[in-house]
């Protein structure tokens, strides 16, 4: 695909995304299956690899981790 930003070409890369939750939780995922744009940085997440990292942060919701770094896995 194209990079919606400035139509350059996307690489397939993986990308960190830091989420806070609530008030009080920061979670950073690591190694976010990513296409990243060539020309300017731009990063897209195909919908399925988001449906799974947020439910790995839901998992997260419920626990008692307040700040962590979460891998990103297929099996989620
Ligand atoms: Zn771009």
């Amino acid at each position: 695909m194209k990079c919606p930003s400035c139509r350059g070409g996307m690489d397939k890369g993986t990308t960190t995304l830091p989420y806070e939750l609530g008030r009080d939780k920061l979670i950073v995922v690591r190694d976010v299956p990513a296409l990243v744009c060539a020309q300017c940085g731009e990063v897209f997440i195909e919908s399925p690899i988001l449906k799974k990292v947020e439910s790995l942060l839901d998992a997260v919701e419920k626990s008692v981790m307040t700040f962590g770094f979460l891998e990103y896995r297929e099996a989620a």
